[in-house]
């Protein structure tokens, strides 16, 4: 089968041919309907040698949907041709976090070897991928694989992030989500659809903003114009915000000058969630952030929680905007996003080998990308 693989340090992703693998006992195999492109992929293919611990090659893809082509010995309840997501923050399911569904906190997966889809075990960018256990996996329904499987990252590490601050973002307060690529296009739609705060978004260009708009935000600011412009939109940010300043700021970035905006930007009593990897840290302390300010880094999300965005999505209250790609065309998706051209996510279609442009016009601007 084909597979997209990271191979060697510093290299781009390849498609290459590696044998279809074959399920074994409690495991499933599905036929991979669609792979999202995460920036996180990007920013482990970045890591110099010493700093990488997820194996080569690598066949990425941690955002995963497809249909049961076989089960291993003992799995019960699935049945072959069922469409459904994969859980990806695969843990022992045993300890304490796991029996709550929160196996992205698992105490014993570092131990146990065991590593997410696409971050250490083979991901969903290839025809097949094997799921561990039939745990992982969530029933899609009707619901379309390509424009759901973002959820399962791109939704849902947003909602989980956004779910812990729900308790402070009440009638009147105002939650600011810097970067509106995959993640941030998702949380401000998450935003608007369980919370009634004012949501503001930031981002670098005119088409991110734009998007943000475009899926509720009710203000957006292009942001990295210079220290003036800068503090001229933090300065309209907290009048918009009453004075008080953000009650909670979600940072889909995380370099050092998104949280050190985000610490500007808090009110007091204000919630920063860090989610993106970019090394940045949030110094609080008494004369450096708001009284009672804090700050937390979330990693993924639970199994219940993807259900739940699951439900948001069956509902029609967030849609993820896509951009397709077929396996072949999968290492110009990691240019686009690596350039920052992406409008929302990009997804792989391994199914569908060899669509024409004229079959699927959301094609023709990923291959001409290429
Ligand atoms: P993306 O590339 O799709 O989106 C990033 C967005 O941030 C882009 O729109 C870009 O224009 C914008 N941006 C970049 N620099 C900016 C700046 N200085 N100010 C404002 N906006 C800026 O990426 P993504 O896939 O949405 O991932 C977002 C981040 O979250 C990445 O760092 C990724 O690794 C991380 N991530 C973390 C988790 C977690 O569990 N914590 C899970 C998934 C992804
Ligand atoms: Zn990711």
């Amino acid at each position: 089968m084909k597979a997209l693989q990271y191979r060697s340090i510093g290299s781009a992703p390849e498609v290459v041919d590696v044998p279809t693998p074959v399920p074994g006992p409690g495991e499933v195999l599905l036929r991979v309907s669609a792979a999202g492109v995460c920036h996180s992929d990007q920013f482990i293919m970045d890591l110099p040698a010493d700093q990488y611990v997820y194996g080569l090659p690598l066949t990425l893809g941690h955002e995963g949907a497809g249909v049961v082509a076989a089960v291993g010995e003992g799995v019960r309840g699935l049945s072959v041709g069922e469409s459904v997501l994969v859980y990806g923050p695969w843990g022992c399911g045993r300890c304490y976090p796991c029996s709550r569904g929160e196996e992205n906190y698992c105490e014993n997966a570092a131990e146990q070897g065991i590593r997410p889809p696409g971050l250490g075990a083979p991901g969903a960018m290839a025809e097949y991928m094997i799921v561990d256990d039939a745990r992982h996996l969530v029933p899609l329904g009707d619901l379309d694989p390509v424009t759901s499987v973002p959820l399962t990252d791109a939704g849902l590490t947003p909602y989980h992030a956004i779910k812990r601050t729900l308790p402070q973002l009440v009638p009147g307060s105002t939650a600011v989500v810097i970067g509106v690529g995959g993640l941030g296009h998702v949380a401000v739609q998450i935003l608007r659809a369980i919370t009634p705060s004012l949501v503001i978004a930031l981002d670098t260009s005119e088409d991110k903003v734009d998007l943000a708009r475009t899926m509720g935000a009710h203000f957006g600011f292009i942001t990295g114009g210079g220290d003036e412009a800068m503090s001229t939109i933090e300065e309209e940010i907290r009048s918009l915000s009453g004075g008080r300043g953000a009650t909670a700021v979600f940072d889909f970035v995380g370099v050092q000058t998104t949280t050190d905006l985000a610490s500007r930007l808090v009110a007091v009593g204000g919630e920063i969630s860090v989610v993106g990897v970019g090394r940045g840290t949030v110094n609080v302390g008494f004369f450096s952030t708001p009284w009672e300010s804090s700050a937390r880094a979330p990693y993924w999300g639970s199994r219940p929680e993807l259900m739940e965005v699951l439900e948001l999505a069956k509902a029609g209250r967030i849609r993820v905007e896509v951009e397709r790609f077929t396996l072949d065309k999968a290492p110009a998706a990691y240019e686009r996003l690596r350039v920052g051209t992406l409008r929302g996510r990009a997804v792989i279609t391994p199914l569908v080998l060899k669509l024409t442009a004229q079959e699927s016009p959301d094609l023709r601007e990923g291959e001409g990308a290429s």
